[in-house]
């Protein structure tokens, strides 16, 4: 596997060819799935190309790795690193941390993020406030000397609130952080560095790379659940971090090699056959999306359409200016609270009724009594998390379908 195999082009080029070059053994168009664990050495401690045991590099995943720096325009110093999960790629983040340092959440961002920040690394010594971003102000008043991540979703879930992500980078890059604390040593490899200025992470999860590269915005990391758009067909379970720097990559390698949360060669292939089509569902997510959000909005039954698309959503101005295109997440509020909410579920065909979200095919859930059921009553209400409140995964099966679903749904 090549990895001098530069990515050029547009996004759809870089989707269908970044990181992927013939397989130089026999030709193969496609990157072979590399079941292996280990490699064969010449003399010991000779290898090739860093490949000495797969925890640490497989080829498959290289190319996956590669493939994904060049959809998030990670730049030629930056780097892409795939792990077993979205949560995993995070717990890689927060490695980078000390006890005492403090982190900075939007308010809604998703539950198993606020979990592992609230029951993991609190316990460890993190200390996090959670601010609705939408207000830099407020995001500026929580800014304090020792915050040493900020860490956003947008849209986010299941508010779809868009922030502003360069407004963000300027707040952050205004704040005055106090000396980094912690020991420096060499015997800490990449980690005995302490960091120095509070780093920027958007989870790019629901946008997808087809719609922003937060990196381009002033992010120093972006984060993916690869379950959702990325993987999007409902079979796998990933997660990745991207980076433009250097000096980031190799941290957060260090720690991914050192704790070892990395997926398995079929999983790196199976992304690497979704991401080829990633710009053609997001398209259709897109477009599909729209339709229903259009629809949606002159129904009825329905009290409230959020898509950043309408221009009814708050921060729509913002979404057409930062995003290339509204993604394929919806969130309705339908008249009369629980019980409507709960027969429109019951009686989809088409919409399957389940968590996640992101696969080809369209989903619908219930916030307040699945994905959002851990957060208290009176902590979903302040979120605008209503009894009321769906969501919908459009998928990219033919949009009258999924309108005559919703319709009858809804009847
Ligand atoms: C699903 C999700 C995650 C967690 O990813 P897993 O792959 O389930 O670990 C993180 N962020 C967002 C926005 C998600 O939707």
């Amino acid at each position: 596997m090549s990895e001098g195999h530069q990515p050029h082009g547009k996004f759809a080029t870089r989707c269908i060819h970044a990181g992927q070059a013939p397989d130089p053994t026999t030709g193969a168009i496609m990157t072979p799935v590399y079941m292996t664990s280990t490699f064969v050495q010449a003399s010991p401690g000779v290898f090739k190309d860093g490949y000495d045991y797969a925890r640490s590099k497989n080829p498959t995943r290289t190319a996956l790795e590669a493939n994904l720096a060049a959809l998030e325009d990670a730049g030629p110093d930056g780097a892409g690193m795939v792990f077993s999960s979205g949560l995993a790629a995070m717990d890689c983040v927060l490695h980078q941390l000390r006890a005492g340092d403090h982190v900075v959440l939007s308010d809604d961002v998703y539950g198993g993020t606020f979990r592992q920040l609230d029951k993991v690394y609190r316990h460890l010594g993190l200390e996090v406030t959670r601010v609705d971003m939408t207000n830099l102000d407020l995001l500026r008043g929580a800014m304090k000397p020792a915050t040493r991540l900020v860490w956003l979703e947008t849209p986010s879930n299941p508010m779809l609130k868009v922030i502003d992500i360069a407004g963000v980078k300027r707040v952050v890059d205004g704040a005055s952080p106090a000396p980094a604390s912690g020991v420096r040593s060499s015997e800490l490899g990449p980690l005995g560095t302490p960091i120095e200025r509070p780093l920027l992470l958007v989870d790019n999860t629901f946008a997808s790379p087809y719609l922003q590269n937060p990196l381009t915005l002033g992010a120093d990391i972006v984060l993916h659940s690869c379950t959702k758009y990325i993987g999007g067909h409902s079979d796998l379970v990933a997660g990745a971090l991207v980076t433009r720097s250097a000096a980031l990559a190799d941290r957060l390698k260090y720690v991914q090699n050192a704790v070892g949360a990395v997926p398995g060669a079929m999983d790196c292939f199976m992304m690497l056959r979704s991401t080829k089509t990633l710009h053609v569902r997001m398209q259709r997510h897109c477009d599909n999306a729209m339709t229903i959000a259009q629809w949606l909005e002159k129904h009825p039954k329905i009290q409230r359409v959020i898509y950043p698309g309408l221009a009814s959503h708050p921060q729509h101005a913002l979404a057409s200016k930062q995003m290339r295109a509204f993604g394929g997440m919806i969130s309705v509020v339908v008249k009369g609270g629980l019980a409507p909410s709960r027969q429109m579920l019951e009686r989809v065909r088409l919409f399957s009724l389940a968590e996640s979200l992101g696969g080809v095919e369209s989903l619908i859930e219930h916030p307040a009594i699945m994905t959002h059921a851990s957060i208290p009553a009176e902590a979903r209400r302040v979120l605008g998390i209503d009894d009321g409140l769906v969501r919908l995964s459009v998928g990219i099966e033919d949009v009258n379908d999924l309108v005559a679903d919703l319709e009858q749904s809804l009847r």
